[in-house]
């Protein structure tokens, strides 16, 4: 069965719909990218998925791994094993990112059962952090760094990817992962992405720039207009839009009603 299942999807915010019946289906091994125009409702459905509390749903369902996770608090989601890689914090003062890494991994692993549910040792998760770390090209110094306390954009992004990295999530929502981010930033960031990932598990890339796509290559493409996903295909829809905009999904959308 699909690892993760989106059906009917209506949700939005303070009783006003944002998302107006949202299908979608993601099989393991498959990179799907999220595409529109801004005010679309794409961070309204990472939101929804998330389980963010300002979000309500008001209608359908949100499958993984066969489970409705609608019916699950935010953390209880992460430990079956979603990552959502804006639920990173702004800032806890006093907390490196090592040990914020620390409590994350060893919460997911304990739900999970990994290892027989035990938390890494001190030394078993310094040797998984420096594994991560190289793989990503991280500076060793970052662990010692506050938990983003006057991290860059290109940082702060970098510190959302180690995350990933080091809990090892089956499906993972990156959303706007591209936004700020000079060209040498995007390419680790997207560099460290493909590096993760694996057949195993499933993402979904929010973005509305098709540069991404360049570093990061999906097998699918939907777009989302008004809350809907209006067209899906290969790469080759990502290509279309950054020639011709999204004005022809627009009257096209609008010429179907
Ligand atoms: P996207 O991520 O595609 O740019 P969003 O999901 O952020 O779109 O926004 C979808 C719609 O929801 C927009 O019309 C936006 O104005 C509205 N919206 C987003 N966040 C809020 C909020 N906190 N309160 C009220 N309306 C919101
Ligand atoms: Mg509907
Ligand atoms: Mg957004």
């Amino acid at each position: 069965s699909p690892l993760f299942v989106i059906e009917n999807l209506h949700a939005g915010i303070e009783g006003q719909e944002i998302l107006r019946g949202v299908n979608l289906t993601i099989n393991r091994g498959e990179i799907h990218a999220l595409m529109g125009p801004n005010g679309s409702g794409k961070s309204t459905l990472a939101y929804a998925v998330a389980g963010h509390p300002n979000y309500e749903v008001y209608e359908g369902r949100v499958l993984f791994k066969g489970e409705n996770v609608l019916e699950m608090g935010p953390d209880e989601r992460a430990q079956l094993g979603m990552f959502l890689a804006f639920q990173y914090p702004t800032a806890i003062p006093g907390v490196t990112m090592a040990n914020f890494l620390r409590l994350a991994v060893n919460s997911v692993r304990q739900a999970r059962g990994n290892g027989e549910g035990k938390p890494l040792t001190p030394r078993e998760f310094r040797r998984l952090l420096r594994e991560k770390m190289e793989l990503l090209r991280i500076d060793e110094s970052f662990a010692s760094r506050y938990l983003n306390e006057g991290f860059s954009g290109g940082e702060k992004k970098r510190a959302e990817i180690l995350q990933m990295a080091m809990l090892e999530p089956e499906f993972a929502i990156l959303d706007e992962t591209d936004s700020g981010l000079d060209i040498d930033a995007l390419r680790t960031v997207s560099e460290g992405v493909n590096s993760i990932f694996n057949p195993n598990m499933a993402m979904l890339l929010i973005t509305h720039y098709q540069r991404l796509l360049n570093y990061i290559k999906p097998h699918f493409v939907h777009v989302m207009l008004d809350g809907r996903i209006v067209e899906s295909g290969g790469p080759e829809l990502a290509e279309a839009l950054e020639e011709r905009g999204y004005d022809w999904l627009k009257e096209e959308s609008e010429a179907v009603g």
